[in-house]
């Protein structure tokens, strides 16, 4: 079978769904690879990388006619139109919101696999993008919290005086949130972390930063089993709230990353937390494409709240575009490595696998979408 990797389509979009290093891996799993002239500028891959590693540089037409297109992003009505029906597509998908695209690629009878429908356990990790993407996203949202801050995050001793370390408040300890805790550790700040999963304390601690305790105590369990966070009580969210507001006043860089799949982001940070912030802080707002954890929080913007800089930014990954490409491509490898199990260049979409069930949203002209629970044995 032919994989074809098109250029992204999407305006801002700079990653693209294949590597020199992937392109060696399909090859050696049985697949012949063509990527289309011009598809790894954004990331710093040139045609001439692809084509050393064994790719065949193909025209836009050729690629979208491939037996399987891999992309980052979901194909438009147009992509979709130029695909051979029978074909395989892997991208992220949003199957939850684009009930209509699914539509579009039944009728096409394309077999579509939603990278965003990678289960959260053990054996799928290596394939698990919104995981590698997030880690991307909590490095890059401290760069760009500390472009904006104009000051240094570590604490300095100089003879001209010393300068106090920058308090960094990080809220909600996933991938993106220990990424950020991570990064703003290395640069000097002194880091406060808070998250509803009272599990993730000795991994802050073990990172070096401040787990913030609450004093209320939600009655049952905040884990959902499936490794995301399940919707907390008004009450919890009251009592944390109280917390940030508190924080704000002292803090000078606030990372939100709150999140519950499925669910708008909760909102955490008040219009007057922000008020009571110092001039010149910064709240950068990683939740911002799900509504955002701030109530000031601007969509894929940077806006100044009376000397507070809010980044609303949903393209943070694409700003590391090389790495991001890479990583995203690794993931599709490890895919792949699963739904060709002979390594003869076929793909097989085996529903009795969990991790292929979930993450199939369109099968042999039917939507598949969405899948039955995940069994945890
Ligand atoms: P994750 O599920 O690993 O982490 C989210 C964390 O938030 C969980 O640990 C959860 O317990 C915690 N949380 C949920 N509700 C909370 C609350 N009320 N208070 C405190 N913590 C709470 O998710 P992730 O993979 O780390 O992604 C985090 C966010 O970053 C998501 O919103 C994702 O869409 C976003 N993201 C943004 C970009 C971008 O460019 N802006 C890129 C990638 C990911």
């Amino acid at each position: 079978m032919i994989i074809g990797i098109p250029k992204e389509s999407l305006r801002g979009e700079n990653r693209v769904a294949a590597s020199p290093a992937s392109v060696k891996a399909l090859i050696k799993l049985g697949f012949d690879v063509q990527v289309q002239k011009g598809a790894g500028v954004k990331s710093s891959i040139a045609d001439q990388d692809y084509a050393d590693a064994g790719a065949k540089l193909a025209t836009k037409k050729a690629v979208w006619q491939s037996d399987v297109v891999y992309k980052v992003n979901a194909p438009t009505e147009a992509e979709i139109d130029s695909m051979k029906e029978g074909a395989t597509l892997t991208s992220f998908i949003a199957p939850a919101q684009n009930a209509e695209l699914l539509e579009q690629l039944k009728a096409k009878n394309i077999n579509t696999l939603a990278m965003e429908m990678v289960p959260r356990m053990t054996r799928s990790q290596s394939m698990d993008a919104l995981s590698s993407m997030a880690n991307i996203a909590g490095y890059r949202a401290v760069i760009e919290a500390t472009h904006h801050f104009g000051r240094f995050l570590t604490g300095q001793i100089t003879a001209a005086g010393n300068l106090p370390p920058a308090k960094v408040l990080i809220i909600g300890a996933g991938v993106a949130g220990l990424a950020a805790i991570g990064t703003a550790g290395s640069l000097g700040a002194v880091v406060r972390a808070f998250d509803t999963r009272p599990e993730v304390k000795e991994q802050i601690e073990s990172m070096g930063a401040e787990f913030l305790e609450l004093d209320y105590e939600e009655p049952e369990d905040t884990g959902s089993g499936d490794g995301y966070a399940k919707e907390m009580s008004q009450a919890f969210i009251d009592a944390e709230m109280a917390l940030f507001a508190e924080q704000a006043k002292d803090v000078d860089i606030i990372i939100t990353t709150a999140m519950i799949p499925g669910k708008p982001a909760p909102k955490l940070i008040t219009a007057d937390m922000v008020r009571s912030m110092k001039t010149g802080s910064v709240i950068v707002d990683l939740a911002a494409a799900g509504g955002g954890n701030c109530e000031l929080t601007v969509e894929g913007k940077a806006i100044d709240a009376e000397g507070v800089k809010i980044l609303g930014y949903t393209d943070l990954v694409s700003r590391l575009p090389n790495q991001s490409s890479q990583l995203y491509a690794n993931n599709l490898v490890n895919l792949t490595k699963l739904i060709c199990p002979e390594k003869d260049g076929a793909i097989t979409l085996d529903f009795e696998d969990q991790v292929v069930r979930n993450m199939t949203v369109v099968k042999d002209g039917e939507i598949t979408f969405p899948p039955p629970p995940i069994q945890v044995s």
